[in-house]
């Protein structure tokens, strides 16, 4: 039986996501990305359902809720201060922290095996932004959480936590979605496609800027931002052209993993019939839903970026 939270945060977040994905219908940012697009199913099925199902059990039940009958706080510091406050406080605090980690994992090569499989989708829409390895998961919210459960009293920390992973989810999907919107300043202060959809480019240049994932100012007071067209930045192009890894990555969601901690070949591995058999059982599946999935495209690029 659902709780009323578990029901509330539910219905918040479809009726985000039905938003969200009609407004990519209107004002694509990349023109020609489609709903199902390459890796959809893997994002939807694999990471967003079942690996967020499971890592949900292993990090809360066991790895923090051990952590909260060890130290045995109460939380009465924290606890009689306002929801809004709270939710606020952990926000702020958790948003610096992710900037710095991210920074690290951009400029650390080990690091970096825990942050490819996120940058590895070709077309980056509202779904793209689910596509983590399980490593760097169990890092984030771990560290996302944990103070949240060790810092309050059972009773405040179980409003605090669903608020808390509803604005994960609503803010992600928001900085992901392939939405053309121009908010001008307030670029400045919060991070939204404009920022991540060039940090998701395969641009070299690009590969060190906005880290940000709600706010944007840590781009701007650490000297990390990257939008052309917002003053003082300047590109050769407003958009960009081409998105994801520069290098092979695996399609399957397990082969996915074993890459961060070891490398091969994946065009020679993936044409091993065995594997290749394994990798494409779903395409009679996914024929039903999406005829042209496995068709390549012919013809010019449906998508001619605006260049300055
Ligand atoms: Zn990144
Ligand atoms: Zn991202």
């Amino acid at each position: 039986m659902l709780d009323t939270t578990t029901i509330i945060t539910t219905s918040i977040l479809v009726t985000w996501i039905c938003f969200i994905v009609t407004l990519e219908r209107i004002f694509p940012y990349t023109k020609g990305v489609k709903f199902f697009r390459k890796g959809f199913w893997l994002d939807m099925v694999w990471y967003t359902f079942i690996q967020s199902y499971f890592l949900s059990i292993l990090i809360n039940s066991y790895i923090i809720a051990p952590l909260k009958v060890r130290f045995n706080y109460e939380g009465t510091v924290l606890s009689h201060w306002p929801i809004w406050a709270l939710v606020l406080l952990f926000l702020f605090t958790h948003d610096f922290y992710i900037y710095w980690f991210h920074r690290l994992q951009h400029h650390n090569k080990i690091l970096w095996r825990t942050h490819e499989a996120h940058h590895s989708n070709k077309e980056v829409d509202w779904l793209a932004g689910s596509r983590s390895h399980i490593l760097e998961i169990i890092i984030n919210q771990t560290i996302e959480f944990a103070p949240i459960v060790l810092l309050l009293d059972v009773e405040t920390a179980a409003i605090v936590v669903p608020i808390k992973a509803l604005l994960d989810a609503t803010w992600g999907i928001w900085i992901h979605s392939n939405i053309d919107i121009h908010s001008g300043k307030l670029q400045y202060i919060i991070n939204g496609p404009e920022m991540h959809q060039w940090h998701h480019s395969d641009h070299q240049e690009v590969f060190y800027s906005n880290y940000g994932t709600k706010f944007a100012f840590w781009d701007w007071m650490f000297g990390t931002m990257f939008i052309p067209g917002l003053n003082p930045r300047e590109y050769k192009m407003m958009k960009p052209d081409k998105f994801g890894l520069p290098y092979d990555f695996p399609q399957d969601y397990f082969m996915q993993h074993w890459f961060a901690f070891h490398r091969f070949d994946v065009k020679k591995i993936e044409a091993i019939p065995l594997v290749k058999t394994y990798i494409d059982w779903k395409k009679p599946v996914l024929r039903i839903f999406k005829k042209e999935e496995e068709e390549p495209t012919i013809g010019p690029s449906p998508n001619p970026q605006t260049t300055k």
